[in-house]
Order: structure tokens, then sequence, then C-alpha cells
């Protein structure tokens, strides 16, 4: 059974709609992560899981039971946001417990918990301090010690590492992930990050204006995405996307230049021609290329060449550094060529 489940969810505010036809099932432990745009609709669908926000159309059940009318606070999930919500007048301690507290939790049963939520977290040394006296991952870990103590059986995340510099927020990503690691609880996880969702996610559900473009694991959406907004979403840097015609067995761009293609084609369609950084090598034979751009990144350089007109991003792994002009073959790993059709945007198989 799954523990949360979503059955053809819809959202408007007046006759806006905002969130449409949105069926998703996650399992129980599982780590699913919502990806998108911002205004896609990631936040309203986790505070309507939470009970934050009514909703407009279809169910949604929590461990088998239909939760549509029931209130956030008999959920029995807990949320941590983004601005971590933590109260400035209470030390960490009172904070971590207020819930308990106002659920009429015996005294000795609160403590023991906060202190099992504080050792989990690190934050036994900070429990009589209040919140303007922590560091920012500080305090996100003291919003998570307040979700924590109350023992819920899911934990939803609102782009909760949003606030802290990008070094902190690597740290606490993995921080995160060990948590879920141990108490084995199914969270659901906002962030418009897509290497936050490529690293913590068992399964990413790409959302895309109110739409799901796909849902699975990220592997699974980074080899085999359903579609152009997929491909580009997933992956860095993003796939190059050129348009080609298919002429006996190549992809012709506008420029006249002919790419290969993973399949035999009908002849004269009308193709997005996907190929990711990753899998274009400089060689002795292929597409004729000019280099415009040199970015060493340590082990790899990222090359920007343009072919014709268009500008097409590639990875080498070590390797002499090439200069800026200079002419080089790209060989195309064709095998690695996704196509999609120019006018829906659908993968062709
Ligand atoms: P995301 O979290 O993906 O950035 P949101 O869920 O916050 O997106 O918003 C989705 C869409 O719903 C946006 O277009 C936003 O403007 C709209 N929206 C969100 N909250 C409200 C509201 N209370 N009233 C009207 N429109 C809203």
């Amino acid at each position: 059974m799954s523990e949360i489940e979503l059955r053809n969810v819809g959202k408007s505010y007046g006759n806006v709609p905002v969130l449409s036809d949105i069926s998703l099932e996650m399992g129980d432990g599982e780590f699913v992560v919502l990806v998108g745009p911002s205004g896609c609709g990631k936040s309203t669908l986790l505070r309507m899981i939470a009970g934050l926000e009514d909703i407009s159309a279809g169910e949604i059940r929590i461990g088998g039971k239909v939760v549509n009318d029931m209130r956030a606070k008999e959920r029995d999930i807990a949320m941590v946001f983004q601005s971590y919500a933590l109260y400035p007048h209470m030390k960490v301690a009172e904070n971590m417990s207020f819930s308990l507290k106002l659920a009429g939790a015996p005294k000795p049963e609160i403590r023991a918990r906060v202190e099992n939520a504080a050792q989990i977290l690190g934050l036994e040394k900070l429990l009589d301090r209040y919140p303007r006296e922590l560091s920012g991952g500080q305090r996100q870990r003291v919003a998570m010690g307040r979700a924590i103590v109350r023992d819920p059986r899911a934990f939803l995340f609102d782009e909760p590492l949003s606030n802290l510099d990008a070094k902190l927020r690597v740290k606490m990503r993995s921080e995160i992930k060990k948590l879920h690691q141990r108490l084995g609880k199914t969270t659901v996880y906002v962030t418009h990050d897509q290497t936050e969702a490529m690293t913590m996610a068992d399964k990413i559900v790409v959302l895309n204006g109110g739409k799901i473009e796909q849902f699975g694991p990220p592997l699974e959406l980074y080899n085999d995405p359903a579609n152009v907004f997929v491909a580009g979403f997933i992956g860095t840097p993003e796939i190059n996307l050129l348009h080609v015609e298919t002429h006996g067995g190549h992809g012709i761009t506008s420029d006249g230049i002919s790419l290969p293609l993973p399949k035999a084609m009908p002849q004269g369609s009308q193709i997005t021609y996907g190929i990711r950084p990753q899998h274009i090598r400089l060689g002795n034979q292929g597409v004729d290329a000019v280099v415009t751009l040199v970015e060493p990144t340590g082990e790899d350089q990222e090359i920007v060449v343009k072919v014709g007109a268009q500008d097409i991003h590639i990875i080498v792994q070590g390797g002499p550094l090439v200069s800026v002009g200079a002419r080089v073959k790209l060989e195309i790993d064709a095998n690695k060529v996704l196509l999609f059709d120019r006018a829906s945007g659908a993968r062709v198989r």
C-alpha cells in the first residue's frame, strides 16, 4: 500500500487553475522530491498534502485514509519550512518541545524525546540558546529537530536549504539524507534545484505549469526522459538541443550540418535533437566545430563550440587544453542521442 497517494488532485485559486490532474503514489519510507521551475505549483502541492491548503479536486490519502477534510494537525505529518519558523522568544529546547507540550505529553517523555532528537542532530550543546544565537545551519537543524520529536508518519520539506550558502547546503543535503536513512520515514521534499533532487531522491516528480511531466527514479529521468522539458530540466550542464530535419539516416540542422541519429527515422521529420555535454568527444573525425570558450573545472573542461550558428556544450575529461579558435571534430555518441517531436516535445523512441 502506498503511504501517500494522490488521485487526480487539482487546485484552483478562484478561476485560475494552478494544479491539475495530479496522480502519484509514494511508497512507505520513500524519499520523493518535487522539482520544477518557480511557480509550477510545488509548494501548493506540498501544502495540500500537509493540510494547509484546501483541495479543489481529487483525493489525497495518507496511510490508506482519505484526508481531504482532515485538519493539518490530525494528519500526523511534520513540515519543515524554508524560513525555519522558529519561535524567537523560546530557547532551542522549548522550540523543540512546544508541539508535544500542546499535545499534553508527560514531561519525562518530552524530555526524553527532545534529548534523543538533539543527539541525532548534534544539538545537545545548543538547547539553552535562543534562535538568534544560532547560525543558519543550526537553525535549520532545530527546525528538523522540532519535526523529529513528534515522531510523525511522514516528513514534508519546503525548500529547506534555500537560505543557506552553497557549501552549507551541500552539507545539510547529506545530513537530511542520512536522517532519512536513519528514521526511514516517508519524505516529500520540494526544491527548484535539480542537483538537490538528483542527489537526494529515491523518486523525482518533475512539475511544470501545474502538471506532472514525469515521475520516476533520478537516473531514469536522466537517461530516459519522457519529453524535452524533462531532458532540459534534469542534468548539468544542460542537454544540447538542436532543431533538425531527418534525411537519409541523418539529422540535418538549419545550417545544413549532418548529425548522427540513433535509429532510422521517416524522411523529413521535424525533430528536436538532444545530446548531453558528457556524450560528445573531441576526435579525429565527426562534426566540424570551432571552440569559443574553454573553462577548466579541475578534472574536467567545459568547452563551448560553434556548430554552424549553434552553441554546443561539451564536457571533456582530462586531456590537453584546447584553445579558443581551434577547429575541432565532434564525435557524437549516437546511442545516447535523445530525439523529441518538435511540435509536441514528446520523446520519439
Ligand atoms: P512553486 O512552489 O512551484 O514556486 P507555488 O505552489 O508557490 O509554486 O505557486 C503555484 C502558482 O499558484 C503560482 O502561479 C502562484 O502565483 C499561484 N498561487 C500560489 N498561492 C496563491 C494564492 N494564495 N492565491 C492565488 N494564487 C496563488
